[in-house]
C-alpha cells in the first residue's frame, strides 16, 4: 500500500502523518483543507473542495458528524491530561474548582485544534475512499 509513494521518484512526497499535521488534502497532499492556520481562532472555514485537486471534502451529507466522535475522544483525552497535569503541578486534592477551571480553559483553548484535527483524522485514517494519489502531488506548491 505504501509502495505507491515510490512511483514518483523525482519528487519527495511528504509522509502521511506530516501531511495530516499540516492539514493538507488527503488525496493530493498539496492543497490546504482549511482557510486559516491550524491553531487559529480566526476562521473556521473549511474549503468545500480541495483547491488543488478538487476533491470534495464532505463526501456525503452528514459526513463530518462522524468527526464529532473523533473530537469527543480528543476532548476526553485533553481533560484527563489537564486534570492529571494540574494534580502533578499543584498536588491539590481539596478544591474541585481548580480542576474545573483548568479543564474548561484547556477545552476552549484547544477547540480550534479539535475542530480541525478531528476532521483530519476522519479523512486520513477513517475514510478508505480518500487515498493518496502520488500523480496529483505537486512539490513546489505552498
Ligand atoms: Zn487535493
Amino acid at each position: 500500500m505504501e509502495n505507491t509513494d515510490k512511483m514518483t521518484s523525482t519528487n519527495v512526497v511528504p509522509g502521511e502523518f506530516k501531511s495530516a499535521v499540516e492539514g493538507k488534502c488527503p488525496r493530493c497532499r498539496t492543497g490546504n483543507m482549511f482557510a486559516a492556520p491550524l491553531f487559529s481562532f480566526k476562521s473556521k472555514k473549511m474549503y468545500h473542495n480541495c483547491p488543488h485537486c478538487g476533491l470534495k471534502f464532505e463526501k456525503e451529507p452528514g459526513y463530518f458528524y462522524v468527526a464529532m466522535y473523533v473530537s469527543y475522544v480528543f476532548v476526553v483525552a485533553e481533560l484527563v491530561a489537564s486534570c492529571v497535569g494540574t494534580y502533578i503541578i499543584t498536588g491539590n486534592l481539596e478544591s474541585p474548582w481548580l480542576y474545573l477551571i483548568v479543564s474548561i480553559a484547556v477545552a476552549v483553548l484547544l477547540a480550534p485544534f479539535n475542530y480541525r484535527y478531528s476532521r483530519v483524522v476522519l479523512m486520513y485514517w477513517m475514510t478508505p475512499q480518500f487515498k493518496f494519489r502520488p500523480d496529483l502531488y505537486v512539490a513546489d506548491k505552498k
